[in-house]
């Protein structure tokens, strides 16, 4: 998996733990860190690609409030599942990002998508973002 920076690690962190509140309820896995099912794993390994190739980048937008819906059918309903099952029940497991979560989906989404702002993209030209 990419490392994420910032705020798109942030939110990847709160879909870790989301999946994690969700694996556990209907996959039955241990309460191990990292130690999700292999469908699960799957659905992190692909969420965090996206995050990565976010053109937001670090202005990224919530899913919820994105207007480019980036994924496949089918990890789109895993999502919701998941989100769900596991939304409500975050803010009693991880309170602090529960709500910083809440807040970020008050903030306004960027009425156009920057250039070359994805992780990805400063990935591959090396560009520090601590830099900017
Ligand atoms: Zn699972």
């Amino acid at each position: 998996m990419f490392p994420l920076p910032d705020l798109l690690g942030l939110e990847f962190k709160t879909i870790q733990a989301m999946v994690k509140i969700y694996c556990k309820a209907f996959h039955n896995t241990d309460n191990v860190i990292g130690k999700e099912c292999t469908e699960c794993r799957d659905f992190l390994i692909y969420a965090n690609e996206k995050l990565d190739r976010c053109p937001y980048g670090q202005a990224k937008p919530t899913c919820n409030n994105c207007p480019i819906h980036c994924y496949k059918p089918q990890q789109r309903e895993q999502a919701r599942r998941i989100m769900r099952y596991a939304g409500p029940r975050m803010l009693l497991k991880h309170p602090i990002l529960a709500i910083r979560h809440l807040r970020a989906e008050k903030r306004a989404v960027p009425s156009n998508i920057p250039e070359h702002a994805s992780n990805r993209h400063k990935r591959k030209h090396r560009i520090d973002i601590k830099q900017q």
